[in-house]
Order: C-alpha cells, then sequence, then structure tokens
C-alpha cells in the first residue's frame, strides 16, 4: 500500500512525498532522483534510530552513491543545538562534500530539523531527503522545509526555510516507536484537523483504537489526510507570511512549556497542553462554546496525551513567551479556534488571557 503527494512551492520547485509500508520503494525513488549523479551521502541520525534502520538505510544505496557516511547525534531535543550543527558541518567539510552531495535526515523531529538547517547552511545550500522514522516527523516536521535549531534552551531560534528533494515515509519504523512518541504525533495530527479540517478531526476521534493498534489501512489514511493539509498550508505561504502561521495552534504556550519544564515535557505532549490553552482562551473569547472546548480538551485523552499539569508557573510560562521569536513588534501572533476545523491568526491576545488559560491547565490533586 502506498500513497504519494506532490508539493510544489513559490520560488523553487517541487518534491514528493511517498507514504509506504515498507522501505522497498526508497531506493527507486532515490535513483530517481541522483542516478549518474556520483553522489557522496550522509546520513544524519540519532542513538536510538542509528541502530535499528541505519544499516539497512545504507543497504538502499549501494550501487547509488559511492561513499556513504554516517554521523550520530545523541536521541532527544537537547541535540538540537548550533555545537551540533557545527560539528556535523566540520564533518562535511573535513569529508570533501560538495554542494552537489546529500545529506539524508533518518530519525524524528530534531534529526529533521537538524539535518535540514545543516544541509540549508552548508555551502549556502546541499541537497536533502528525509527519512522520517517518528509518527509526528511523518505527519508534520519532515514536510514544508522549516528547520530550525535551539539557542540556550529557546526553540527554533535559529533556521531557515528549506526544502527536501524527498520525503519517503515508511509506516513499517512506527513498529519501534514507543507509545509516548506515537502520542506526542497524534498530537500535531489532531491540531491538523483541528485548525483546518473537522471531518477529518471527527474521523480521529471514531478510529483512536484503530490508531493506536497503529492498523496500516488507517494509518496510511491518517497520515495522507494530515501530509495534504500541510500541503495545502505550505504551498500557499511557504515562508510563514499568513496561512502557514495556522501551524502554530498550540505552539506558542506549548513551546513555552517545553523550556519551562527543561524539555520533560516533550514536543507532542507540551503541544497538547498549549492546544488546550489556546482552545481556552477560544472559550473565553466564545469563539467556541464551553462544550467545544471540553470536548476537545478530554478528546486528547483516548491519545494518551496529557490535559493537565500538577504545577505550573504562569509568570515563567509569560516569560519564556515574550522571548518567543513569533513575538513580533510587541505584538504576538496567537492561533485560535473559531470552530473545529477552523483556526484563526489573533493579534490582540494579553497577558492575562495567558497566564488565566495557563493556569487553567494545573489541576489540584486530592
Ligand atoms: P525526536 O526526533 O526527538 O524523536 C522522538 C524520540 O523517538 C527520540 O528519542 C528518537 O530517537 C525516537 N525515535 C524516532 N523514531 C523512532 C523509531 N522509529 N523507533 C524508535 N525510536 C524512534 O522528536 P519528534 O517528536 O520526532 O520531533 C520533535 C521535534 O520536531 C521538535 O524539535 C520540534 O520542534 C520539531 N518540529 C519541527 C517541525 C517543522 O516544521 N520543522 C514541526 C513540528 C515539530
Amino acid at each position: 500500500m502506498s500513497e504519494e503527494l506532490n508539493i510544489s512551492y513559490k520560488r523553487s520547485g517541487n518534491y514528493n512525498v511517498v507514504i509506504s509500508d515498507s522501505l522497498d520503494a526508497f531506493k527507486d525513488c532515490f535513483e530517481e532522483i541522483f542516478k549518474g549523479q556520483n553522489i557522496k551521502v550522509l546520513i544524519i541520525s540519532d542513538t536510538n534510530v542509528a541502530p535499528l534502520y541505519m544499516e539497512s538505510v545504507k543497504s538502499m544505496l549501494l550501487g547509488i552513491s559511492d561513499m556513504v557516511c554516517e554521523y550520530i547525534i545523541e536521541a532527544g531535543e537537547k541535540s538540537k543545538n548550533s555545537d551540533n550543527a557545527l560539528l556535523c558541518l566540520k564533518y562535511l567539510k573535513e569529508h570533501d562534500f560538495h554542494r552537489s552531495d546529500v545529506i539524508i535526515a533518518l530519525g524524528g523531529g530534531v534529526v529533521g530539523d537538524l539535518s535540514g538547517y545543516v544541509a540549508s547552511v552548508y555551502m549556502r545550500g546541499i541537497k536533502y531527503v528525509q527519512l522520517p522514522t517518528s509518527l509526528l516527523a511523518m505527519a508534520d516536521s519532515s514536510i514544508g522545509g522549516k528547520c530550525a535549531i535551539d539557542l540556550d534552551g529557546f526553540k527554533n531560534m535559529i533556521g531557515s526555510v528549506y526544502m527536501p528533494l524527498l520525503v519517503y515515509e515508511n509506516l513499517a519504523f512506527l513498529n519501534t516507536l514507543n507509545e509516548r512518541e506515537y502520542a506526542c504525533g497524534m498530537a500535531e495530527i489532531l491540531k491538523a484537523g483541528l485548525i483546518k479540517n473537522g471531518s477529518f478531526y471527527e474521523w480521529l476521534i471514531m478510529n483512536f483504537d484503530r490508531i493506536n493498534d497503529k492498523e496500516s489501512e488507517a494509518l496510511t489514511f491518517m497520515l495522507n489526510e494530515a501530509c495534504k493539509i500541510k500541503k495545502k498550508v505550505v504551498e500557499e505561504d511557504p515562508y510563514e507570511e499568513g496561512e502557514r502561521m495556522l501551524l502554530n495552534f498550540g505552539h506558542t504556550v506549548g513551546h513555552a512549556i517545553e523550556k519551562c519544564s527543561d524539555f520533560n515535557y516533550n514536543h507532542g505532549e507540551s503541544v497538547a497542553l498549549g492546544m488546550i490553552a489556546a482552545a481556552y482562551i477560544s472559550w473565553k473569547r466564545n469563539l467556541l462554546s464551553m462544550e467545544e472546548f471540553y470536548e476537545i480538551r478530554d478528546m486528547f485523552v483516548p491519545f494518551n496525551l496529557p490535559i493537565s499539569v500538577d504545577k505550573l508557573n504562569t509568570d515563567l510560562i509569560l516569560n519564556a513567551i515574550t522571548y518567543d521569536k513569533k513575538q513580533v513588534n510587541g505584538s504576538l501572533n496567537f492561533i485560535l479556534l473559531k470552530k473545529i476545523g477552523k483556526a484563526v491568526i489573533v493579534k490582540d491576545i494579553s497577558e492575562d488571557e495567558i497566564k488565566e488559560a495557563a493556569a487553567n491547565l494545573v489541576v489540584e490533586w486530592d
């Protein structure tokens, strides 16, 4: 079973997103782009993914590339930093990589973002391919060319928008992803439905058991729908001048929670909490009804995502948001929901509204 989307984007071309239940077709897809080009390949991966999949990906490249190197980072968000980017750039230089050579990102969103960023700046741009292995990376981060690294613990402060030449999604990779990381991918997928497609959101809710069981047909449909939503948004607005900001639903408060918890809440969990905070403000502004707010909040539960925290310092959250790069000219672009399936950009969110929404996430357990 496989699905294929073609993404075209303003200013520089297009690439395919292939969704397949095996790695088998990767070689053909890769060869179609690079055949006869005498390329070197650097596969960037992390300490969890490389032992599982590095060798099988390398074996796919036999006969296509004369030299396949690997660069492995420690797994986890803390590796998405400028030190690692610099080390990787030096590696490329020391191994004589040129603009015609290729980077393959084999991993989740951390590897994907770091690899994309390195690819975008090495010699002002070297080719790269995304081979996402986490659900989050398949549904969201590998598509659209946004690639960023963190600075001093602040999320995505350094980055670029730089498109891959291919995204190949092998659903079989998900068999080794643990439950917590799988749930994190669901946060971005639920987000896609909430901001853009109410009927897809309803389908997700109705099919949570098939999704949690990783049923192949359900996963193929789900990823194809999520990728179509992302494709539509990034084609319209690749450089986040308007529409693409909607994808940040839940991310303003989410990034702050991620940072303030020192990444103990990972990206997907933080985004789920951030979406609840944004839905809460939407309710308080009479955009959503109270019933809709509680439905949105409670529907994270079947997907094993958090809906509350034990404690939260709302001043620290606000402080982190103030430094967030999405703060433009003193006003914050905040994404709210007008209804399930329709998000809007709001520029006049007050500090008090954010603090109240963040405080509402805290549940005092008896
Ligand atoms: P991640 O890359 O840290 O992966 C999560 C964990 O799962 C890691 O420990 C990883 O080693 C492990 N893993 C991944 N695939 C596996 C597999 N198949 N088998 C076993 N273990 C596996 O995190 P993530 O959730 O994939 O991505 C989060 C990152 O993506 C954040 O840095 C976030 O900022 C970024 N992001 C970027 C965009 C974008 O548009 N560029 C969008 C959303 C999120």
